[in-house]
């Protein structure tokens, strides 16, 4: 299997100013295709040929091959959540009642992944995702990891590698979660609920 660039249903200037081009031409094409490109040549030989990204990250042990294949899953869900034109600015139907149950509202949802982002130290992502029940749970994962190899089905993930952010907001992560809401495509957030 040769794992592919996911194609951006959108142009790489289309997200400013909340995530400017230059932003995109180096965090999708030169970040993401590093990741693609290494873990294409990592695969050929191991036991890991002919596996899904998915499960790569569930079984594969902590080394390169994990890191690369976490990072190529992580970049998918990031980059295919946004879109330049919101259609609705809020989560609708079952997504909404799911956030309304578990956080109360959509604005204690946002205040909650937002304190889960700007605490997370270092290098890593935050995470929505379903428990094995469809339960809703906010998780922070470290560097490349995902939130598959605990056995949840992510939904919506924020990257806060500074790479993500530092050309447009330097050191401001709390500015840059604040205004990656605007650009959620949440009908493709919906859809990936189990
Ligand atoms: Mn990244």
């Amino acid at each position: 299997m040769t794992y592919e660039m996911p194609k951006l249903p959108y142009a790489n200037n289309a997200l400013e100013p909340v995530i400017s081009q230059q932003t995109i031409d180096f965090h999708y094409g030169k970040h993401l295709q590093t990741y693609v490109n290494n873990l294409n040549d990592l695969v050929p030989g191991t036991n890991f040929e002919g596996k899904t990204l998915e499960q790569i990250v569930e079984l594969a042990p902590d080394g390169a091959i994990f890191n690369n294949a976490g990072q190529i899953l992580n970049h998918q869900l990031y980059f295919l959540q946004f879109t330049p034109s919101q259609k609705s600015a809020i989560p609708t139907g079952k997504l909404a009642e799911a956030i309304n149950k578990e956080f109360g509202s959509f604005e204690n949802f946002k205040k909650e992944f937002k304190d889960a982002s700007t605490s997370l130290f270092g290098s890593g992502w935050s995470w929505l995702s379903q428990d094995k029940n469809g339960k809703l749970v906010i998780t922070k994962e470290t560097n490349g990891s995902n939130p598959v190899r605990s056995g949840l089905n992510p939904i919506l993930g924020f990257d806060v590698w500074e790479h993500a952010y530092y050309l447009d907001y330097q050191n401001r992560r709390a500015d840059h979660i604040d205004a990656l809401w605007k650009i959620i495509d949440w009908d493709v957030v919906e859809k990936r609920m189990k």
